[in-house]
Protein backbone atom coordinates (compact mmCIF):
# COMPACT_ATOMS: atom_id res chain seq x y z
CA UNK A 1 0.00 0.00 0.00
CA UNK A 2 1.54 3.17 -1.18
CA UNK A 3 1.74 6.31 1.37
CA UNK A 4 -0.23 9.43 0.01
CA UNK A 5 1.50 12.11 -0.97
CA UNK A 6 1.38 14.89 1.27
CA UNK A 7 2.53 18.56 0.63
CA UNK A 8 5.29 19.68 2.99
CA UNK A 9 4.68 22.79 5.57
CA UNK A 10 7.70 24.97 5.70
CA UNK A 11 8.29 26.35 8.57
CA UNK A 12 8.12 30.00 7.58
CA UNK A 13 5.18 29.67 5.48
CA UNK A 14 3.59 32.96 5.38
CA UNK A 15 0.58 33.96 7.00
CA UNK A 16 -1.66 36.30 5.20
CA UNK A 17 -4.71 38.38 6.70
CA UNK A 18 -7.32 39.84 4.80
CA UNK A 19 -5.47 42.86 3.98
CA UNK A 20 -2.71 40.79 2.50
CA UNK A 21 -4.98 38.70 0.50
CA UNK A 22 -6.70 41.24 -1.10
CA UNK A 23 -3.82 42.12 -3.03
CA UNK A 24 -4.50 44.72 -4.52
CA UNK A 25 -2.78 47.13 -1.39
CA UNK A 26 0.00 45.20 -1.30
CA UNK A 27 0.10 45.82 -5.19
CA UNK A 28 -0.47 50.06 -4.73
CA UNK A 29 2.05 49.79 -1.86
CA UNK A 30 5.09 48.47 -3.98
CA UNK A 31 3.78 50.71 -6.93
CA UNK A 32 4.34 53.72 -4.60
CA UNK A 33 8.26 52.71 -3.41
CA UNK A 34 8.83 52.06 -7.09
CA UNK A 35 7.28 55.81 -8.03
CA UNK A 36 9.16 57.04 -4.89
CA UNK A 37 12.56 55.60 -5.88
CA UNK A 38 12.03 56.59 -9.27
CA UNK A 39 11.34 60.21 -8.65
CA UNK A 40 13.82 60.62 -5.84
CA UNK A 41 16.11 59.39 -8.56
CA UNK A 42 14.44 61.79 -10.99
CA UNK A 43 15.26 64.61 -8.92
CA UNK A 44 19.20 64.32 -7.98
CA UNK A 45 19.84 63.83 -11.46
CA UNK A 46 18.04 67.09 -12.42
CA UNK A 47 20.01 68.50 -9.56
CA UNK A 48 23.31 66.97 -10.78
CA UNK A 49 22.83 63.19 -9.96
CA UNK A 50 24.05 63.95 -6.39
CA UNK A 51 23.10 59.99 -4.93
CA UNK A 52 21.40 58.78 -7.37
CA UNK A 53 21.44 55.57 -7.71
CA UNK A 54 22.07 54.82 -11.49
CA UNK A 55 25.56 54.19 -13.62
CA UNK A 56 25.99 55.13 -17.29
CA UNK A 57 27.42 52.40 -18.44
CA UNK A 58 29.72 51.44 -19.58
CA UNK A 59 30.71 54.94 -19.76
CA UNK A 60 30.99 55.04 -15.79
CA UNK A 61 31.97 51.97 -14.08
CA UNK A 62 30.81 51.39 -10.63
CA UNK A 63 34.39 50.80 -7.99
CA UNK A 64 32.11 49.80 -5.12
CA UNK A 65 31.75 46.27 -5.70
CA UNK A 66 31.03 44.10 -2.86
CA UNK A 67 33.99 41.67 -2.24
CA UNK A 68 32.79 38.72 -2.92
CA UNK A 69 30.31 39.79 -5.73
CA UNK A 70 30.59 37.32 -8.71
CA UNK A 71 31.99 38.92 -11.59
CA UNK A 72 34.60 38.13 -14.59
CA UNK A 73 36.21 34.74 -14.50
CA UNK A 74 39.73 34.49 -14.27
CA UNK A 75 41.47 30.43 -15.16
CA UNK A 76 43.84 29.63 -12.20
CA UNK A 77 47.57 29.77 -13.53
CA UNK A 78 49.91 27.32 -11.98
CA UNK A 79 53.80 28.58 -11.29
CA UNK A 80 54.65 28.01 -14.62
CA UNK A 81 52.30 29.80 -16.06
CA UNK A 82 49.80 27.20 -17.80
CA UNK A 83 46.12 26.46 -16.92
CA UNK A 84 45.52 24.55 -13.71
CA UNK A 85 42.43 23.52 -15.81
CA UNK A 86 42.35 19.38 -16.78
CA UNK A 87 39.63 20.27 -18.82
CA UNK A 88 37.19 18.07 -17.13
CA UNK A 89 34.58 19.39 -18.30
CA UNK A 90 32.37 19.68 -15.16
CA UNK A 91 32.18 23.36 -15.09
CA UNK A 92 30.53 23.16 -18.48
CA UNK A 93 28.69 20.65 -17.67
CA UNK A 94 26.97 21.80 -14.62
CA UNK A 95 26.53 25.53 -16.16
CA UNK A 96 23.04 26.28 -16.40
CA UNK A 97 23.17 28.45 -19.31
CA UNK A 98 25.75 26.43 -21.37
CA UNK A 99 28.17 28.97 -22.00
CA UNK A 100 31.18 27.24 -21.30
CA UNK A 101 33.20 25.77 -24.44
CA UNK A 102 35.79 23.54 -24.06
CA UNK A 103 37.83 21.94 -26.17
CA UNK A 104 41.10 19.43 -24.69
CA UNK A 105 44.15 18.45 -25.89
CA UNK A 106 46.87 15.86 -24.27
CA UNK A 107 50.70 16.88 -23.70
CA UNK A 108 52.39 13.57 -22.81
CA UNK A 109 55.74 15.72 -21.54
CA UNK A 110 53.49 17.39 -19.52
CA UNK A 111 53.18 13.97 -16.90
CA UNK A 112 51.66 15.81 -13.80
CA UNK A 113 49.15 17.35 -16.16
CA UNK A 114 48.45 15.60 -19.22
CA UNK A 115 45.26 16.67 -20.06
CA UNK A 116 44.81 20.95 -20.77
CA UNK A 117 42.24 22.96 -22.15
CA UNK A 118 43.46 23.97 -26.03
CA UNK A 119 40.36 25.74 -26.28
CA UNK A 120 38.22 27.67 -23.27
CA UNK A 121 35.63 30.26 -23.59
CA UNK A 122 32.83 31.97 -22.11
CA UNK A 123 29.85 33.53 -23.67
CA UNK A 124 29.07 36.82 -21.37
CA UNK A 125 25.97 37.27 -23.30
CA UNK A 126 24.61 34.24 -21.71
CA UNK A 127 26.65 33.36 -18.67
CA UNK A 128 23.70 34.20 -15.81
CA UNK A 129 26.87 34.62 -13.30
CA UNK A 130 25.63 31.66 -11.02
CA UNK A 131 28.93 30.48 -10.15
CA UNK A 132 28.08 26.84 -9.99
CA UNK A 133 31.13 26.63 -12.49
CA UNK A 134 33.38 27.80 -9.52
CA UNK A 135 32.09 25.67 -7.25
CA UNK A 136 31.80 22.85 -9.51
CA UNK A 137 35.74 23.04 -10.41
CA UNK A 138 37.61 20.08 -8.57
CA UNK A 139 41.19 21.77 -8.99
CA UNK A 140 40.03 25.22 -8.16
CA UNK A 141 40.31 26.04 -11.55
CA UNK A 142 38.49 28.90 -12.28
CA UNK A 143 37.46 31.65 -9.62
CA UNK A 144 35.30 34.82 -10.17
CA UNK A 145 36.43 38.07 -9.73
CA UNK A 146 34.35 41.53 -8.06
CA UNK A 147 34.53 43.67 -11.62
CA UNK A 148 32.27 42.88 -14.07
CA UNK A 149 33.73 41.54 -17.62
CA UNK A 150 33.20 44.74 -20.09
CA UNK A 151 31.37 43.58 -22.94
CA UNK A 152 29.18 46.52 -23.86
CA UNK A 153 28.11 46.75 -27.63
CA UNK A 154 25.05 45.87 -29.89
CA UNK A 155 26.46 42.50 -31.13
CA UNK A 156 25.73 39.43 -28.95
CA UNK A 157 28.40 37.10 -30.74
CA UNK A 158 31.12 39.49 -29.63
CA UNK A 159 31.13 38.82 -25.84
CA UNK A 160 32.94 35.48 -25.82
CA UNK A 161 35.98 35.48 -23.57
CA UNK A 162 38.53 33.23 -24.46
CA UNK A 163 41.41 31.43 -22.84
CA UNK A 164 44.05 33.50 -23.52
CA UNK A 165 41.69 36.58 -21.65
CA UNK A 166 40.58 34.38 -19.18
CA UNK A 167 44.06 33.12 -17.91
CA UNK A 168 45.38 36.44 -17.11
CA UNK A 169 45.18 36.02 -13.17
CA UNK A 170 48.13 37.17 -11.61
CA UNK A 171 48.95 35.16 -8.31
CA UNK A 172 51.04 37.23 -6.51
CA UNK A 173 48.24 40.02 -6.35
CA UNK A 174 46.11 37.89 -4.75
CA UNK A 175 47.49 37.48 -0.55
CA UNK A 176 44.18 35.92 0.34
CA UNK A 177 44.37 33.25 -1.81
CA UNK A 178 48.12 32.36 -2.69
CA UNK A 179 48.56 29.38 -5.51
CA UNK A 180 49.91 27.43 -4.94
CA UNK A 181 49.63 27.68 -1.23
CA UNK A 182 51.65 28.49 0.81
CA UNK A 183 54.63 25.78 1.64
CA UNK A 184 53.03 23.53 -1.25
CA UNK A 185 55.54 24.26 -4.06
CA UNK A 186 58.35 23.10 -1.64
CA UNK A 187 56.60 19.44 -1.05
CA UNK A 188 56.17 19.18 -4.76
S1 LIG B 1 28.66 31.69 -13.65
FE1 LIG B 1 26.97 30.19 -13.99
S2 LIG B 1 26.14 30.71 -16.02
FE2 LIG B 1 28.15 31.73 -15.88
S3 LIG B 1 29.61 30.28 -16.77
FE3 LIG B 1 29.56 29.84 -14.56
S4 LIG B 1 28.00 28.21 -14.30
FE4 LIG B 1 27.70 29.14 -16.34
S1 LIG C 1 37.78 24.83 -15.02
FE1 LIG C 1 37.73 23.16 -13.52
S2 LIG C 1 35.74 22.12 -13.86
FE2 LIG C 1 36.17 23.39 -15.69
S3 LIG C 1 37.17 21.95 -17.11
FE3 LIG C 1 38.79 23.04 -15.96
S4 LIG C 1 39.27 21.67 -14.22
FE4 LIG C 1 37.28 21.00 -15.06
Amino acid sequence: MTTPYRRKRYWNEPRMGWYERAYIFEVLRGLMITGRVFLKNLGTFMLGRRGALTTYYPEEQRPDYARHNRGRHVLVQRADGKPQCVACNLCATVCPAKVIEIESACDLSDAAHPKYPARFAIDYSRCIFCGLCVEACPEDAIRMQPETPHFPGPDRTTMWSHREDLLSWQPARDAAKPYPPAGEEEAR
